[in-house]
């Protein structure tokens, strides 16, 4: 019974496999990040879709185009890419997505890229 209820209630506590999943959701960010830069250099245009930067080889494997809580590809946006500064490029959701349905932290954080470079955490 007590087993029963500590799996019951789990899920509800940031613990570890959280934490494990915003870390490794945010390396793929970053990583996504640097690659869209060097793409955007060497064609001096980003990419229109991520899916360029795989066939392109910029990224090793497409496991990296997935947020890792969320199981989806990330949200892209070629168009803030061209704009700069501090649009949002790339994130685990559309960043229009309501606060409450934002997949991290008990759906209140979204990893963010910033077209600067920055990484940014939407709450
Ligand atoms: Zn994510």
């Amino acid at each position: 019974m007590i087993s029963i209820l500590a799996a019951a209630v789990l899920p509800m506590v940031p613990g570890v496999n959280d934490q494990a999943r915003i870390g490794a959701c945010e390396s793929r960010v970053q990583q996504l990040g640097v690659a869209i830069r060097l793409y955007s250099e060497d064609h001096n245009a980003p990419p229109e879709a991520l899916r360029a930067l795989v066939d392109e080889r910029y990224i090793d494997s497409e496991s990296l185009l997935i947020c890792t809580k969320t199981g989806k590809e990330f949200s892209y946006s070629p168009a803030a890419a061209r704009a700069g500064g501090k649009s949002p490029i790339l994130s685990c959701v559309s960043p229009t997505t309501p606060r409450g349905s934002r997949p991290h932290r008990h759906g209140v954080y979204n990893a963010i890229l910033l077209a600067s470079g920055e990484l940014a955490a939407a709450r």
